[in-house]
């Protein structure tokens, strides 16, 4: 067995390929077909078998019903499956991405004589949990062990490149335009380490859209006219071959066009009569530019946030590397060229976009120790070695450790191992390292520059006897870069039962990584309910509205054996951990009454809506879009609303949501994008508030200035003079969440001195009293009526107070508030 893992695969929508690295070389291995790249799509013939890669591309339009390909986009939901007619069959999509590892895995098998038992698979950056989840799943059908690392295509392609680059400080931004999904990267290179800064990225942006956007705007309404087809549409089933040839004469047509500036697509087409027409188009260069524009220009401004966000301008980058099929056309290049309409930075196209990626993971692949079998106890007689130690350096000497042991009981006094490299340049070995009593050593070694130095272990018994030991090998590479560790894309954490999102991991944090947060209960759990249990939505994202970022699973906590009720506002601790392939887990639990809590997170819940809630969702973002655009006239209002037209938002949307009946993968790009146009609109809604919410705010703290001129102290004055700052600050800042802030603490201001006037808690009682429904209909709230009326009459000014407080305890929170702005 290997003691490094080696084997890199990049699972594409389109396309895979395998690659294999031993010390500074990597091989891709090719395929039956002698190709580098294995297209994703898998064809059934028949029941009982399966066909990947070339063949079953080809069959995509020829036998739509016995063919799945683009599937990787519905990784991760829940209830998908792709139906093969013949077979009687249906497949999800781990099971289909499965069958595709399996091809790459026999390919491998052939090359190397022996079955690989783990591999580096890639993901895209932008993938969520329940995305990667699904991927690891693949991985485990196809027969590889778990422990199988997942790592971020971005990174991958920017190991490869490093191993090319001889700079010791350079910035990339990772430019990858594959089929179906999209990423961009800002990596940094620095005294031998690669650090990736930043991600952005559209799990559903894709050269796929590209093509549909060819078939549904310019070839299916040409021939629907040439040949007089009414009801030529995607999602009629009648239509569904033709659809599929017309997509695939697309793809054809728009890479042929990468190479010359006019091609014809020839396709056949079943007329509603019985019998088939040619459709014969010319397609101009420039016409699929047109059509493409849009989705290269989300593109760019997805890299130009990435390194907005990250505070880097366009010269502060060396290079751009181009990665993905999509990044062959010269259309994109010349636009990203382009020091206004792209990104402005120098594009680096030496490397093949289609095999980087898994080359970078096979040299990825290489620094990981394979993952063991379970290791079983040594039979007596005999020896085992756990070892640990760095597979990958970027010096020339390392240490190894490790600990010996037997099948019963020893002690270890008098054995001893030697480590050796006799390949080595000079050839290697240590002195006999003396075990101590428990078995354990630690030694430093000497490693080759830029090579795979492999190293024997022998053990020797006190009489002098070498012994058997397993393993009895390990190998570390030397390199000059080393890998600077992977980052979560996205911030991970909950939604509160408010419906806002808490999140508990931030985007850009280095993993593998834990953090706990604390939340309360928002509801009884008692404790003779068996069911008793809190289910909390999962999201990623950044927005602050939970619904605005992307669904990825659900959290379920369950108390085990509760001794005692757990009131509303129960502390709970809740721990998300997540490793280096960006797999969660998690614990909760009480801390005040050590009640144990079982903790589920079920990333396999995550549906999409169906056709029709996502086309009255469409309607809906329709209409808010319409009245935003009427009614702007501010200039960022205006630059916003300029970006949402100039990325084609509405009309890809449109073309998704009408796919999706009929496309699961369409489906999914449909919510995914309406949600971020709802996002984006929200935001476009708060700038065309500025205007007013600055006159709200600016109004308020007038009010304030009057309530601190009747106190005249000192330093409520002083504290006034803070908030006006702070307040201005957010104005001229334009910073809506800032504005809000500083309304909050002006209310909480004016609020308590409100309640140092003289009578206002016996006006807060009043229009509780007379406001009818306020208080719950108990005994309990008419005890305090009472109470509060005797205090009244009394003068008693504390215990109104005393009561007033205890009213305010018993109304819902929306009350609450307004009782506190009710006041004058
Ligand atoms: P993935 O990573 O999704 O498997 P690839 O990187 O292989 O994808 O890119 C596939 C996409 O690139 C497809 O949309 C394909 O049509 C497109 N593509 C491939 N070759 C070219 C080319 N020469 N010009 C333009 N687009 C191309
Ligand atoms: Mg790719």
């Amino acid at each position: 067995m290997r003691d490094t893992i080696d084997i890199g695969i990049d699972l594409g929508t389109t396309n895979s390929a395998i690659a294999l690295a031993e010390g500074d070389t990597v091989t891709v291995i090719k395929n039956n077909e002698s190709q580098d790249t294995t297209p994703s799509a898998v064809w059934m013939p028949r029941a009982g078998e399966v066909r990947v890669g070339l063949k079953a591309r080809g069959r995509v339009e020829s036998d739509p019903e016995n063919t799945a390909s683009e599937f990787k986009l519905e990784m991760g939901l829940a209830d998908v499956a792709r139906k093969f007619v013949r077979a009687g069959v249906q497949l999800t999509p781990p099971q289909l991405s499965a069958e595709v590892l399996k091809s790459l895995r026999s390919d491998a098998t052939r090359f190397l004589n022996d079955a690989p038992t783990a591999a580096v698979i890639t993901v895209p950056a932008a993938f969520a949990l329940n995305q990667n989840k699904a991927t690891v799943e693949a991985a485990t059908l196809a027969g590889f062990v778990p422990g199988s690392p997942l790592l971020q295509e971005p990174t991958a392609a920017a190991f490869a490149y490093g191993l090319q680059d001889t700079s010791d400080r350079a910035y990339w931004m990772v430019f990858d335009f594959g089929g179906g999904t999209f990423d961009a990267a800002v990596v940094n290179k620095r005294d031998g380490e690669l650090r990736v800064l930043h991600h952005a990225g559209d799990p559903y942006l894709g050269g796929k859209l590209i093509d549909w956007a060819l078939v549904e705007r310019v070839l299916a309404p040409a021939a629907a006219s040439e040949f007089g087809l009414s009801d030529f549409r995607r999602d009629n089933p009648r239509h569904a071959r033709n659809f599929a040839r017309l997509k695939a004469a697309a793809e054809e047509a728009k890479i042929a066009l990468s190479g010359i500036e006019s091609t014809s697509v020839l396709v056949e087409l079943d007329t509603p009569g019985g019998d088939s027409e040619t459709f014969d188009f010319t397609l101009s260069r420039g016409a699929l530019d047109h059509v493409a524009e849009p989705y290269y220009v989300r593109a760019i401004n997805l890299c130009r946030e990435a390194m907005r966000e990250n505070g880097l301008s366009a010269d502060a980058i060396d290079k751009l590397l181009l990665v993905g099929g999509v990044t062959l056309s010269p259309g994109l290049r010349e636009r990203l060229a382009d020091p206004v309409a792209g990104i402005g930075i120098e594009l680096e196209t030496r490397l093949d976009p289609s095999t980087v990626v898994a080359r970078g993971a096979a040299l990825f692949a290489s620094t990981i120790r394979h993952p063991a079998p379970l290791a079983a106890a040594p039979a007596a007689g005999e020896f085992a070695v756990e070892l640990s130690y760095e597979p990958a350096v970027t010096t020339t000497t390392t240490t190894v450790a490790g600990r010996l042991r037997a099948g019963r009981d020893l002690d270890w006094t008098g054995y001893s191992v030697v480590l050796a490299n006799p390949e080595g340049r000079p050839p290697f070995r240590t002195a006999n390292i003396a075990l101590n009593r428990v078995g354990a050593f630690a030694t430093e070694v000497d490693v080759d520059e830029r090579r795979t130095s492999r190293f024997t272990v022998e053990l020797i018994d006190p009489a002098g006897a070498p012994q058997k030991v397993v393993p009895n090998t390990l190998s570390i590479t030397h390199r000059t870069e080393t890998f600077g560790g992977a980052r979560l894309a996205h911030s991970l954490g909950i939604q509160l039962a408010d419906k806002t999102f808490s999140p508990l991991l931030r985007k850009g944090a280095g993993v593998p990584t834990t953090e706990t947060g604390r939340f309360r209960t928002s509801y009884t759990l008692l404790r003779r309910d068996d069911e008793a249990m809190i289910q909390i939505p999962v999201v990623q994202g950044e927005r602050v509205r939970a619904n605005r970022n992307r669904p990825v699973g659900m959290l379920t906590i369950k108390p085990v054996d509760l001794r005692m009720d757990l009131p509303v506002g129960t502390e709970v601790e809740v721990t998300f951990e997540v490793d280096a392939s960006n797999l969660v887990t998690v614990v909760a639990d009480v801390p005040l009454i050590g009640a144990q809590f079982e903790a589920e997170i079920d990333l396999g819940s995550v549906r999409t809506p169906s056709a029709d809630v996502l086309t009255q969702q469409l309607a809906e973002a329709e209409d808010r879009y319409d009245v935003l655009r009427q009614s702007a006239d501010l200039p960022d209002v205006d630059e916003r609303l300029r970006r949402l037209e100039a990325e084609g938002t509405l009309p890809t949307v449109r073309e998704q949501v009408r796919a999706s009946a009929t496309d699961a993968g369409a489906a999914a790009t449909a919510e995914d994008r309406l949600r971020d146009f709802q996002a984006e609109l929200d935001d476009i809604d708060d700038l065309a508030a500025l205007p007013r919410r600055t006159r709200q705010l600016l109004d308020l703290l007038a009010e304030a200035g009057e309530l601190v001129q009747q106190s005249g102290a000192v330093r409520d004055e002083q504290e006034l003079t803070a908030l006006r700052e702070a307040a201005q600050q957010a104005i001229d800042d334009r910073d809506l969440k800032a504005m809000d802030a500083a309304t909050e603490r002006t209310e909480i201001f004016m609020a308590r001195l409100y309640r140092r006037q003289p009578g206002w808690y016996e006006a807060v009682y009043w229009e509780v009293v007379r406001s009818p429904g306020m208080l719950p209909p108990t005994a309990e709230s008419d005890r305090l009526v009472a109470e509060g009326r005797d205090a009244i009459n009394r003068r008693d000014q504390r215990a109104v107070e005393h009561v007033v407080q205890q009213m305010i305890r018993m109304l819902p929170r929306d009350e609450r508030e307004i009782i506190i702005g009710l006041t004058q």
